[in-house]
């Protein structure tokens, strides 16, 4: 049994079928797949309302274990992700070849290639190990073996705790290009000034000059079905419209579940929840069935700022300054480093930034079934605190103003193109899906003290509970938040794992 449809509840519930056993999903919303998902207007524009990037997906097993290489058709444009800060400077843009990217990043060329060179030979073995189970010894190996030494080893792990910002100055020495990876680092909620900033940024900008930023033709919500397809193909039923109550816990162990409309359902092996893990405990199970200690550890984990979007419908493409951001799939809209440091923390004081660091989608520039012909749209979010402090009633439209705002700095005349403009809060994304709590899309902070053994609580990053036959495999566990599935691959082979050796 599996508690939630969940991209990651998606993928457990399929291997785990694959392995042999009978696995039934129930979700609460009418339509599976959380956070992927698109949503169309009366006008035709298609909008993607969760995640809307599969560069990481693209760099994860899961895409081709599942199918969704081809059960999906992506598309792509030349240039998958761009950077910009001062409407007077050339934007950093990343091309779909490395050689590309540094042909226009003129004396920071050779730097991003040795970057990308460096990626291919330890960066990607190295995220591949990490993202795996915790301390699962092969991966590891794999990649020490890309390792020169002890002296790149611990070097390495330095690189993993160090501060963007430092990361990137030391490396680059244009704004360009040191925005172009740095911006990358606002997709997380770890401040470019802080440690821990290196890793996300790292994976996003590699992961786009490996992969590019593909997207699916027709929305994120063909790449739902196509996950609810893989799941069933494989014998599992998906219930849709069914929440789940209550897990039943009988003698310390989960022995079947009750949904919100009365039906109990038995469990014979295990009951796999992508469920927010607080949720789970006191809402599902019960405190009164977890240890006090666990429970304590679990009050530690934090949640983060969420996401404030605008879905913007415009009646012909953004009149960017600067052209080559035309086919952008992903533009960074940021001010240098100084103002990125200072508007993240800012939105870590709880407050709305004065200077949003926004993050563009331009998806129907690769796929444009997803506009009335002529027409394009932008979907835009930043950082946002899910209850701002001293912010009056209408603080939701007037930092709508704002976005656009700071948009207008680097596409004018932007305005008047706009049709139509649906602003989405952080409390409205939670409504959408509870799992997004205040808005937080990663499950929590990706900070260094809660990933790796530390997450979701410390020593339990096995995906076990501690009651027997409950397991986790939500965006709260290890590795994290975003659309790779990770969280539901790991934990449906530590599920079977357990299951072999009945532990
Ligand atoms: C606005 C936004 C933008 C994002 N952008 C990107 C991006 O571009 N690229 C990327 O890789 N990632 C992105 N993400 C992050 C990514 O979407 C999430 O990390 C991912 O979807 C988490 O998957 P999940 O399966 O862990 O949980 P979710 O997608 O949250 O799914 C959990 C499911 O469980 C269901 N559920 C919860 N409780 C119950 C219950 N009691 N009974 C039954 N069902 C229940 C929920 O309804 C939901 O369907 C974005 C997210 C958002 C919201």
């Amino acid at each position: 049994m599996v508690i939630g449809a969940g991209h990651n509840g998606l993928v457990a519930a399929t291997l785990l079928a694959r392995a042999g056993w009978s696995v039934e999903v129930l979700e609460r919303a009418p339509v599976a797949s959380g956070a992927v998902g698109s949503d169309t207007t009366v006008r035709g524009y298609v909008h993607d309302w969760g995640s809307a990037f599969y560069g990481v997906l693209h760099a994860s097993p899961v895409l081709r274990e599942l199918g969704l290489d081809r059960r999906v058709s992506w598309a792509h444009t030349s240039t998958p992700v761009s950077a910009v800060w001062d409407p007077d400077q050339p934007a950093g843009v990343l091309r779909r070849s490395a050689e590309q990217t540094a042909a226009g990043l003129g004396a920071d060329g050779p730097a991003w290639l040795e970057l990308f060179a460096w990626w291919q030979r330890l960066g990607r073995p190295l995220f591949d190990a990490v993202l795996g189970p915790v301390g699962a010894p092969l991966p590891l190996l794999r990649a020490a073996r890309g390792l020169s030494g002890v002296r790149e080893a611990l070097s390495t792990v330095r690189t993993m705790l160090e501060p963007v910002e430092a990361f990137t100055s030391q490396r680059f020495s244009t704004d360009a290009a040191r925005l172009l990876l740095a911006g990358n680092a606002t997709h997380a909620d770890v401040g470019i000034d802080a440690a821990g900033s290196t890793p996300p940024a790292l994976l996003l900008a590699m992961a786009a000059q490996e992969h590019g930023m593909p997207v699916p033709v027709g929305g994120a919500s063909v790449l739902a079905a196509a996950l609810v397809e893989a799941a069933e193909e494989a014998g599992v039923v998906v219930r849709t419209s069914t929440p789940v109550a209550r897990v039943v816990v009988r003698g310390g162990r989960a022995v079947g579940v009750v949904t919100d409309a009365g039906e109990g359902i038995a469990v014979r092996r295990a009951v796999v929840a992508d469920v927010a893990p607080h949720v789970l405990a006191r809402d599902l199970v019960g405190e009164q069935h977890l240890p006090g200690e666990w429970l304590a550890s679990l009050r530690r984990h934090r949640w983060t700022s969420g996401y404030f979007r605008l879905d913007v419908d415009l009646d012909g493409p953004a009149p960017w300054r600067d052209e080559r951001l035309a086919d952008s799939v992903v533009v960074h809209v940021s001010g240098d480093l100084d103002e990125m440091a200072m508007s993240q923390a800012q939105v870590r004081r709880q407050r709305l930034p004065d200077l949003p660091q926004l993050i563009l989608g331009q998806q129907d520039r690769a796929d444009p079934t997803r506009v009335p012909a002529g027409a394009a749209s932008l979907w835009v979010e930043c950082h946002c605190p899910a209850r701002p402090v001293d912010e009056p009633e209408d603080w939701e439209q007037r930092f709508a103003d704002r976005m656009i705002d700071r948009l207008e700095v680097h596409a004018p005349g932007l305005r008047s193109r706009i049709v139509d403009t649906t602003v989405v809060s952080p409390l409205d994304l939670q409504r959408r899906d509870p799992n997004l709590v205040g808005g937080d899309v990663g499950g929590g902070s990706a900070a260094p003290d809660q990933l790796l053994v530390f997450r979701p609580v410390a020593g339990w990053s096995s995906y076990r509970l501690p009651v027997a036959g409950l397991w986790m495999c939500g965006a709260a566990s290890h590795p994290g938040g975003g659309v790779h599935g990770l969280c539901g691959r790991n934990a449906a082979r530590a599920v079977l794992r357990a299951a072999r050796l009945r532990v």
